[in-house]
């Protein structure tokens, strides 16, 4: 049987590779470390963490990765599997020994009669014989592989320097202030959510921008903004009303709940997936610090109980706009040999990288052996964290996302004895519980 090569060592090629070889197909895994290393490796281990040693919380029940954690574990994940084994104490969450972690998943790879692996840099788009190819290369993809993805994809953004807004839970934003309308009401009526403020409350929010605490990594400074997509900080520097003129300017939108009063300025929310379940701060991509956004958004109007599926952030990031370029089984659609894998899909995190390169393993091992890919349902984890990627998101916004709830859709059955629609933490259980059948169901078929 001919080899299915890898290119990249990390989370999701070090899992991808695991899951082509148990399923019995060759493969050879092209890592470029430790000849040539990124901003952030330290080591020439397969599957470094490259920063916390954290993945997460291991509460299946009631939180999103605890349910991925569970998934992969049943689905056989290499990662999952070492993860526990070389466990340190972190409360609810899953923490490694990350010396141990990293070096047990290379002992494992390098001990199967399958795998072989090759320290090289693949420094441009794989030979045209390599039929079937995983590219798992990370946010931090040497630059001669990332300039030919993106000479073959035409995409102008595959790898810049960026600044990601935070997203909100659309169940979390308080209605007796917001409301649904789109400027000059084009588009549908779902599109944008708005949060008026008054001059006042506009001032006070200008003071807190420029007074919060910041984040910025040292070896980055001096890196140049995307310039489509200024920090909100940044762009309050430029001015005190430039963001009342910019991205937060009253115009072409009434409050219906104080129709005679004309907000200063009015905060939009775009819809982030397609089932209505996130939005977005539209022009609110930041560099303050996590704890500062949460203390300064939750005090525009509406947002006061806010919870963000996604903090912003800043990061020197090589992703894919994959709801656009990739099918459903992660390959890309101008070149199907090439498939992706892990965080440069679109997906953010130590273990949605690595699930996706279970996902991506998965589907080059029924493709070499003649099967048909079978697509986890959208109800599971797997399934949610895929449909979000290869099509739920919205391709003009799409940006790194870890999985959460807000991906899956509503369950259908959520109402409680008395008739009322169940909600917190018990929803997250409902998802679960959902997401546990379905999921045999699906390994059912595999197994
Ligand atoms: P990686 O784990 O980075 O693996 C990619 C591999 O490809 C690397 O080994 C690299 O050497 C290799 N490679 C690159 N180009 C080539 C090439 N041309 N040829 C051959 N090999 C190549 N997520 C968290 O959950 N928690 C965190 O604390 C966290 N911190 C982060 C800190 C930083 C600075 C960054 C950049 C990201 C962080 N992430 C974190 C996000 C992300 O989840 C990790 O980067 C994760 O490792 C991504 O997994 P991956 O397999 O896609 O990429």
């Amino acid at each position: 049987m001919k080899h299915v090569h890898v290119i990249g060592g990390g989370l999701a090629g070090s899992e991808a590779a695991w899951q082509l070889a148990v399923s019995g197909v060759p493969v050879v895994l092209h890592e470029m470390r430790p000849h040539r290393s990124t901003e952030a490796h330290a080591t020439g281990d397969l599957a470094e963490l490259v920063c916390s040693n954290s993945l997460r919380s291991d509460d299946a029940d009631y939180n999103a990765v605890g349910l991925l954690h569970e998934e992969m574990r049943k689905a056989g994940s290499l990662i999952l599997a070492t993860a526990d084994r070389h466990k340190v104490p972190a409360g609810g969450a899953l923490a490694v020994d990350r010396e141990g972690f990293a070096k047990a998943v290379e002992a494992e790879l390098a001990g199967h009669p399958l795998v072989t692996i090759l320290r090289e840099e693949i420094a441009g788009l794989p030979p045209e014989d390599w039929d079937q190819v995983i590219v798992a290369t990370g946010p931090l993809t040497s630059p001669p592989l990332a300039d030919a993805v993106r000479t073959l994809t035409g995409e102008a953004s595959l790898s810049f320097f960026d600044a990601i807004a935070p997203i909100v839970f659309k169940d979390s934003i308080d209605f007796s202030k917001a409301w649904f309308q789109s400027r000059y009401d084009k588009g549908t009526g779902t599109d944008y959510i708005n949060l008026p403020m008054t001059k006042a409350l506009y001032e006070d929010f200008i003071d807190q921008l420029l007074a919060g605490e910041k984040h910025m990594p040292k070896d980055w400074e001096g890196t140049p903004y995307f310039e489509g997509c200024l920090p909100i900080e940044v762009m309050a520097e430029r001015g005190r009303e430039t963001l009342a003129y910019g991205p937060m300017k009253p115009v072409g939108l009434t409050n219906p709940h104080e129709p005679t009063i004309k907000p200063h300025a009015i905060v939009q929310l775009r819809q982030d997936n397609a089932l209505g379940t996130l939005y977005n701060l539209v022009g609110f991509q930041t560099k303050l610090k996590h704890a500062e956004q949460v203390r300064i958004f939750r005090q525009i109007p509406g947002l006061e109980s806010a919870e963000f599926a996604r903090l912003g952030g800043m990061h020197r990031n090589t992703f894919l706009n994959s709801p656009r370029l990739l099918d459903s089984t992660l390959r890309l659609k101008v070149r199907p040999a090439l498939r992706f894998a892990g965080q440069i899909t679109g997906c953010e995190g130590y273990v949605e990288s690595a699930a996706v390169g279970l996902l991506a393993g998965r589907f080059a091992a029924a493709e070499r052996t003649e099967r048909t890919p079978s697509l986890p349902p959208a109800t599971t984890a797997l399934g949610a964290l895929l449909n979000h990627i290869t099509g739920g998101a919205q391709a003009e916004t799409f940006q790194p996302m870890n999985v959460n709830f807000g991906l899956f859709p509503e369950p259908t059955d959520d109402r409680d004895e008395r008739g009322r629609r169940i909600k917190g933490r018990e929803r997250k259980k409902l998802y679960a519980l959902r997401a546990r059948r379905d999921l045999a169901d699906w390994l059912g078929i595999h197994t």
